[in-house]
């Protein structure tokens, strides 16, 4: 399989006036094309440093982040990146917000605006692309901060605890959702989580890491035996055998490390 991203040796420490805070310490791994990964750790242990990481917002101290070979801040743009709260302004329409980061990249054209609407149609926000953000629920203001995300046309989507400002049944449903829509899409994804169960049903393959600072503990696979690829949806998932037995194995090497930390 064709690796996009690579992640090699990366050590990251905050530096303020009360001191140092070390956040991840020697992390290495590569996800290869099309790959939905997930990211489990404990509260505060370096995820969300680790995606500002691959974003290209913040330099990594120590290691390269490399997409296609090539190091991330000169690609920046073909990074997604998809936050805990939509972000989404109230001030402007669903369709506006939408446009916005084409707006700012200077990419506005017919074309995009085109998309924009094909991509609120597809994703069942069409009804609602003059609504204000405060009009929608909480499931579809997530839908639209993925489609306002998808429109500049990423290679890779960080998605960063999208899902737990949530109420537990909307959180289900929109997770779920959202993850097909990925998956159609056909993009890479990286998703942090705290959450092992979203994790489980989303992922192909799951990182897990150690407390702060962070660093890779283990790597799961995740396969789940169904007949058709067409069944293997996050719902199927969260009712097959494997996924106990998934959640049991990372269940225990994330309390591991609490044990140690204890
Ligand atoms: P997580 O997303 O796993 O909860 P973070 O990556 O947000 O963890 O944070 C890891 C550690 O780095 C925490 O101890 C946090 O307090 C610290 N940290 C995060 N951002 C900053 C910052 N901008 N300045 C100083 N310390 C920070
Ligand atoms: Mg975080």
């Amino acid at each position: 399989m064709d690796t996009i991203l690579s992640i090699n040796h990366i050590s990251h420490s905050y530096h303020t006036l009360k001191g140092e805070t070390p956040a991840l310490y020697d992390i290495s791994f590569s996800v290869n094309q099309g790959e939905f990964l997930a990211v489990v750790g404990p509260s505060g242990c370096g995820k969300s440093t680790l995606l500002s990481l691959i974003s290209g917002l913040l330099q990594p101290e120590k290691g390269e982040i490399l997409l296609h070979g090539k190091p991330i801040e000169e690609q920046k743009d073909k990074i997604g990146y998809m936050l805990q709260r939509d972000e989404l302004l109230e001030w402007r329409s669903i369709y506006r917000n939408v446009l916005l980061g084409p707006e700012i990249q200077h990419s506005l054209n017919p074309e995009v605006k085109k998309r924009a609407h094909e991509l609120l149609d597809a994703y069942g926000l069409g009804q609602f692309q003059s609504s204000r953000p405060s009009e929608l629920s909480g499931g579809m203001r997530q839908r639209a901060a993925l489609v306002r995300t998808l429109i500049l046309n990423p290679e890779v989507l960080l998605l960063d605890e999208p899902f737990s400002a949530l109420d537990y049944q909307t959180r289900l449903n929109v997770s779920d959702d959202i993850g097909q829509i990925i998956r159609r899409e056909g993009k890479t994804a990286l998703l942090v989580t705290h959450d092992l169960s979203e994790a489980i049903s989303l992922a192909d393959r799951i990182l897990v890491l150690s407390s702060r600072p962070a660093s890779l503990k283990t790597t799961v696979s995740l396969h789940f035996g169904f007949p058709k690829p067409a069944d293997d949806t996050p719902l199927n998932r969260r009712n097959a055998p494997e996924f106990k037995t998934y959640f049991n194995l990372i269940w225990k090497e994330l309390n591991q490390h609490e044990n140690q930390t204890d």
